[in-house]
């Protein structure tokens, strides 16, 4: 249904801070997506969540996370993407990382986790006919994102 993604947004921050207190510092970049857009608001907090849970678990000397939202009229999308400092993720296992149980070796040995966090926002953004992705450098950071359709 029509709902706010600034609001979805900002409800998901508010969760996380509120879990981690003042250990992490999240700042928000980009023009704020003040507008109705369909979905699931419940499963778009969740996919949020999961990046900004991720974001704070893979990045243990840094606790900076930035959002970044951008609407691309052009492309008729908007998209919304958590930029960590943390570990990174080599290039050649990027792609694996949406994939259901798979854990990147190196930082399986030093975080818990069950490897399903990343494959179960694949699956939400595949229903709302968006896309998903990372770009990513190893001791540098990583980001994730999503794209929804505006329409
Ligand atoms: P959980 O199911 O509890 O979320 P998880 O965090 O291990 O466990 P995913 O969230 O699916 O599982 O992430 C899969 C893997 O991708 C992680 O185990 C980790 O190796 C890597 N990963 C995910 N997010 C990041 C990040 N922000 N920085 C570095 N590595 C990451
Ligand atoms: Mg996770």
């Amino acid at each position: 249904k029509p709902t706010n993604l600034e609001g979805v947004i900002s409800n998901a921050i508010d969760t996380i801070v509120q879990t981690h207190e003042s250990r992490v510092k999240i700042k928000r970049d980009g023009v704020k997506p003040d507008i109705l857009i369909p979905l699931d608001e419940i499963r778009i907090e969740q996919v949020l969540i999961n990046f900004l849970t991720n974001a704070i678990k893979y990045s243990p000397q840094n606790n900076q996370v930035i959002v970044t939202t951008f609407v691309d009229e052009e492309e008729q999308e908007v998209r919304v993407s958590v930029t960590d400092f943390g570990i990174g993720i080599p290039d050649f296992k990027q792609e694996a990382v949406f994939n259901k149980f798979y854990r990147v070796e190196e930082s399986s040995l030093q975080f818990q986790g069950m490897g399903i966090g990343l494959f179960i926002c694949s699956e939400i953004i595949k229903q709302h006919h968006g896309n998903i992705g990372v770009s990513s450098k190893v001791d540098e950071g990583s980001t994730f994102y999503f794209t929804l359709p505006l329409n």
